[in-house]
């Protein structure tokens, strides 16, 4: 019977606390050095320096890596080929040789009475100091044979010496990663010692959490997880600790969404306004049913007088211009500013362009357009009563206005004289002041951080703000790192619209194929995309690959069309140019590098090809694929693959697309594929970090702890009944602590 890991209540001298330093664990151990020799620090400073591990509670937290289940040993006999395997055995013999390159090969033959065994150590001469005939070893690895002896591979082993049996085996025994000068050995006996010593662990949640969510205590989990005695108690362990991690994320989340709510006044809209009104009436199109919810959900939070914090979710296309526009005529409507910010010049030009249709339908006006005198906004009474007055100004501001009209837009956001302005992260600037701003459209695109957010809050009072993001994020994202904000999904297309007809194309045919649908597609009056350089705008090869390609394509392969090209590197008056001409139809294949991948909207193209195709992420491409499809016509898709046959992960890329066009289920294949360090950077988000619990696997775990969090910070806002978790917070939320804080 294996006793858990259990702390000694014999011992009179319990001092230890999870405040206490390593080196107060066991001075024995904690001053041990590597190998008999080893002139290296003791162990102690080796944890602290190697590992960052400076306390006995941050050892706690430094969880094994994995488990050796020693508690089910094989005997040599049983062993089965290519299967991992765990043997406790005496050393029957070491041997010595020169191998190839004269480097050593130590050979470790083990007999545990049924068989026999062979551990190989390849220039490591030292193995043949530390194992020793007669001693009793635990080796675990993967069972190979070798000129028809058996040997164990990748193998982790491990000395036994009478007396320690319950830490090092006969168990699940963990594998701490160490670093260089200590050995797995003597960490995991520094966490076992650790854990004899320590009184009874504190539990960290609410007794009321631990009770409704039927979680094993505190106690409990951290012993277990270190010297689990069952897979099952191991698996309950996990759980409850990353119910903390998550409990804790969310903690803030709740802490902040609750402070600022009750904190900061925010303007309390009239949604009842001319404006916003106008502009449903005058659209071009019926609303869909998701738009006009969302259209509702925000009027509703802008009229409340706290502080509107939404995120829009929608995939490409599905109309998220229609319902920030209409956010911004509540705004407007009720007498004050709201600005538009987008990630790119490009989509902020692209962005007042489409506004600019929908505006003009309701008789406003681009602000340089306007005339200079009477800048009243008002009627005049001598005007002609026919001609309708101009009922608000918009404007365009980006590093690409410069000049007099730059300082004539920046004068008329500081005295209110526009009223709607669209830009890129021009608009934070300084020396930009809005005067009285109460909306802020953030069309994120997963480029900005939380800090941009607040950079642009900080212009004004407390606007309210809208997020709007294109690429779907993952549903457990959106509850954690994004947890603060109210979502809006808009799930559903404008009616009309027909799936886009994805196709790989690899061979030289599939090629040819494809360019003739490009050819056929605009003699029927269309326009297509050819997308070319990947990803790196920085990259001058690149970008002259895109001209080259251009070239190729004008003179060689469509030398009867129209061809443009567009990338990065252009002044940004010569894109928006080639984007206008693009936009009025007077050019057919628009070639360009990324820079059309967010926002850009021209219904009228109905073709896309991507050329290296496996060097996009499907984010990516999913937001490129998102140009074409705009409207109620066929369009096509072709994903140019000149991966190497190996690359599974490009091909399988490649087939999400193929196979499907719903943004989420894209969402959560990209999350599965890449892990969600890469989507989203945990590190730059400043949100603390997740060691166990794995956003794309843990919904269910997300759900129950931002419930219970929320319910906590329902029941005590400021957490001070429970200041052992607010310094919690302080301690996890260490990076972002003004945003825990502060506005
Ligand atoms: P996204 O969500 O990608 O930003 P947009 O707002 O740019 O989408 O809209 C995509 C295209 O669909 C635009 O050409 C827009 O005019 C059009 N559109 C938006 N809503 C509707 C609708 N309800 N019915 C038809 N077309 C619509
Ligand atoms: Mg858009």
């Amino acid at each position: 019977m294996v006793e858990p890991c259990e702390r000694k209540d014999d011992d009179e001298t319990l001092t230890l606390t999870p405040a206490s330093p390593i080196s107060a664990i066991d001075r024995r151990l904690a001053s041990r050095r590597m190998g008999a020799k080893s002139k290296g620090p003791p162990a102690a400073e080796v944890v602290a320096d190697g590992l960052g591990i400076d306390s006995v509670g941050a050892l706690l937290h430094h969880y094994p890596r994995s488990y050796i289940d020693r508690s089910e040993v094989d005997r040599i006999r049983d062993l089965k080929i290519g299967s991992q395997a765990t043997v406790i055995s005496r050393i029957k013999r070491v041997s010595r040789r020169q191998g190839r390159n004269r480097k050593a090969i130590v050979t470790v033959t083990l007999y545990d009475g049924t068989g026999y065994l062979d551990l190989l150590f390849f220039n490591q001469p030292w193995a043949a100091n530390q194992y020793k005939e007669g001693m009793e070893v635990a080796a675990s690895g993967v069972v190979a044979i070798y000129r028809g002896r058996l040997q164990l591979h990748k193998h982790e082993v491990e000395i036994l010496r009478s007396g320690d049996d319950t830490v090092h085996s006969g168990r699940i025994t963990p594998v701490h990663s160490v670093s260089e000068g200590i050995s797995t050995r003597t960490l995991r006996e520094l966490v076992f010692r650790a854990l004899e010593q320590l009184p009874v662990l504190e539990d960290p949640l609410p007794a009321s959490v631990v009770e409704a969510e039927a979680l094993p205590s505190y106690d409990r989990a951290i012993r277990d997880i270190h010297f689990p005695r069952e897979p099952e108690e191991l698996a309950r362990a996990r759980d409850r600790l990353k119910f903390d991690e998550l409990f804790v994320l969310e903690l803030g989340v709740a802490f902040r969404k609750r402070r600022v709510e009750t904190e900061t006044v925010g303007v309390a809209h009239d949604a009842g306004g001319p404006l916003a009104a106008g502009l449903v009436g005058e659209l071009p199109f019926e609303l869909t049913g998701a738009q006009g919810r969302a259209i509702d959900e925000v009027r509703t939070a802008m009229q409340r007088s706290r502080p509107m914090n939404l995120l829009l979710q929608g995939d490409v296309g599905a109309g998220k211009t229609v319902v920030a526009l209409a956010a911004a005529l509540v705004a407007i409507d009720s007498g004050h500013q709201a600005a538009v910010m987008a990630p790119t010049e490009v989509l902020a030009a692209q962005h007042i362009c489409s506004m600019t249709a929908l505006l003009q339908r309701i008789g406003a006006v681009p602000f340089l357009e306007r005339p200079e005198t009477g800048a009243s906004s008002q009627p005049s009474l001598l005007d002609d009563p026919t001609v309708t007055a101009p009922t608000m100004t918009f404007a365009l501001l980006t590093g690409s206005v410069t000049g007099k009209r730059r300082a004539r837009v920046i004068e008329a956001i500081a005295d209110g004289s526009v009223d709607l302005v669209v830009g890129t992260h021009a608009l934070v600037q300084e020396g930009v002041t809005f005067k009285d701003l109460s909306l802020a459209v953030i069309d994120e695109q997963h480029r900005f951080g939380v800090h941009q957010r607040i950079a642009l809050k900080g212009k004004g009072v407390e606007p309210d703000v809208v997020i709007m993001t294109a690429t779907p994020i993952p549903r457990t994202l959106a509850l954690t790192y994004y947890g603060d904000l109210d979502v809006v999904v808009l799930d559903e297309l404008p009616a009309g619209r027909r799936p886009v007809q994805t196709r790989v194309v690899r061979t030289a045919a599939q090629r040819r194929a494809a360019e003739e649908v490009i050819r056929t597609e605009v003699a029927a009056g269309r326009q297509a995309f050819v997308v070319c350089a990947a990803i790196d705008e920085d990259n001058r090869t690149q970008v002259k690959a895109a001209e080259v390609e251009a070239e190729r394509l004008a003179t060689e392969v469509f030398p009867d069309l129209r061809v443009d090209v567009l990338h990065g590197r252009m002044r940004s008056a010569d894109k928006e140019r080639r984007m206008e001409v693009f936009a009025a139809g007077e050019s057919d294949v628009l070639i360009s590098t990324t820079v059309i991948e967010v926002g850009v909207d021209v219904p009228n193209a109905t073709v896309m090809l991507v050329e290296n195709a496996e060097r996009f992420g499907l984010a990516q491409l999913h937001q490129l694929r998102g140009r074409i499809g705009r409207s109620t016509l066929r369009s096509f898709c072709f994903l140019v693959d000149e991966s190497e046959a190996g690359n599974g992960e490009a091909k399988a890329r490649l087939q999400a697309m193929v196979a499907t066009q719903d943004g989420f289920a894209l969402a959560d294949e990209d999350l599965r594929l890449r892990g969600e360090g890469t989507l989203f950077d945990v590190r730059q988000s400043g949100m603390p970090d997740l060691k166990l619990a794995r956003l794309a696997d843990d919904l269910g775990l997300v759900r129950r702890a931002r419930a219970q969090a929320f319910e906590t910070i329902d029941a005590d806002p400021d957490l001070g009944d429970h200041p052992g978790l607010l310094e919690e917070l302080r301690r996890r939320f260490q990076a972002s602590i003004d945003w825990l804080f502060h506005s």
